[in-house]
């Protein structure tokens, strides 16, 4: 049966170098990271996520700045409190958690982020960079980085192997599909559209799931031995739990972990490495910034 890919555990390592780190800088050059987080709205979910983000930042030594807006603020006041960071020589990073309210242009808030400050990797020119040969992105988005990081941690071949991302979101499934490129591997995107996506996701030695459909993926499609990433996050109704539901992934997991070699787990897979990305962002900023090595 397949090994599991735990992302926890590979997540706390590396936000235990990532203290090692932010002390050694504290020490040597009186920089502390600081990351801004900007949240509009009372989604639940969404203050959940900020919430966890604040804590990991705490964690590891980086300084966490919270503007919480009401649902009904402007998109000007989002633009203004991004323009004050932008310009806050103490914020190396800032973040809009997404979803925003429906009355605000998604866009044109992502666009106002300064590009050494994205460290969601969501601002167009980074996205763009990272589909350009030869052209390095200042941030990579956190979950599709959390990805590759596991799969060079487990030490799973990337080059000239078959990868299938399912899903093309702008902040999964698109840049995942360009980093394992970057990566050498041959890659195919499955969508919403796609007419037969069995038949194309098990001619995958890699697959990454980023579909948002509980156990979508069955083992019929995945080919014996192949590495399985598990993006999907999805609460389905579970009467044993105390809160009447549990979450699973986008892949069948009992199904998967008889064919696959490999396979993140729903939790406990890709959450805790997309978070740990952020804090490895945020650092790498600061550090650009500083010109520390
Ligand atoms: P999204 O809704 O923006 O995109 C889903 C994508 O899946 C779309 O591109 C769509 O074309 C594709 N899709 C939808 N139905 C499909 C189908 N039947 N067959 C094939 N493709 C289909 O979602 P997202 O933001 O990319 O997130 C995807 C999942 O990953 C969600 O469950 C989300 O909760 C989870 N997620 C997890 C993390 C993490 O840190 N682990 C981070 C972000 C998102």
């Amino acid at each position: 049966s397949a090994k599991i890919i735990d992302g926890k555990s590979i997540a706390k390592q590396i936000r235990d170098e990532i203290t090692v780190e932010i002390s050694r800088m504290k020490d040597t050059v009186g920089v502390v990271p600081g990351l801004a987080v900007i949240l509009v709205g009372d989604r639940k979910d969404s203050a959940t996520y900020v919430r966890n983000k604040k804590k990991a930042c705490e964690s590891v030594g980086i300084n966490s700045y919270e503007v919480h807006l009401p649902e009904d603020s402007t998109e000007q006041e989002v633009l203004t409190h991004i323009s004050g960071f932008n310009d806050d020589p103490s914020v190396h990073g800032i973040l809009v958690q997404l979803p925003l309210p429906s009355h605000m242009n998604e866009q044109n808030i992502l666009n106002s982020v300064c590009i050494e400050k994205d460290v969601d990797g969501f601002h167009p020119l980074n996205i763009g960079r990272l589909a350009m040969r030869g052209r390095e992105p200042l941030f990579v988005s956190c979950t599709p980085k959390g990805c590759i990081e596991l799969l060079h941690r487990y030490g799973v071949d990337i080059k000239g192997r078959r990868a299938v991302v399912i899903g093309r979101s702008n902040i999964v499934g698109t840049p995942a599909a360009l980093l394992l490129q970057r990566e050498d591997a041959t890659v195919s995107v499955v969508h919403s559209r796609t007419t037969n996506p069995e038949e194309i996701t098990r001619q995958a030695d890699i697959i990454i799931a980023a579909v948002g459909q509980a156990n979508m993926v069955r083992g019929s499609w995945i080919k014996p031995g192949a590495v399985v990433i598990d993006v999907g996050i999805n609460p389905v109704e579970d009467a044993k739990s105390a809160k009447g539901y549990c979450l699973v992934g986008d892949v069948c997991y009992e199904e998967a972990c008889k064919i696959a070699s490999a396979i993140t787990p729903v939790p406990g897979g890709v959450g805790p490495m997309t978070i740990a990305m952020l804090l490895s962002n945020t650092l790498t900023s600061a550090k650009r910034m500083h010109n520390y090595k």
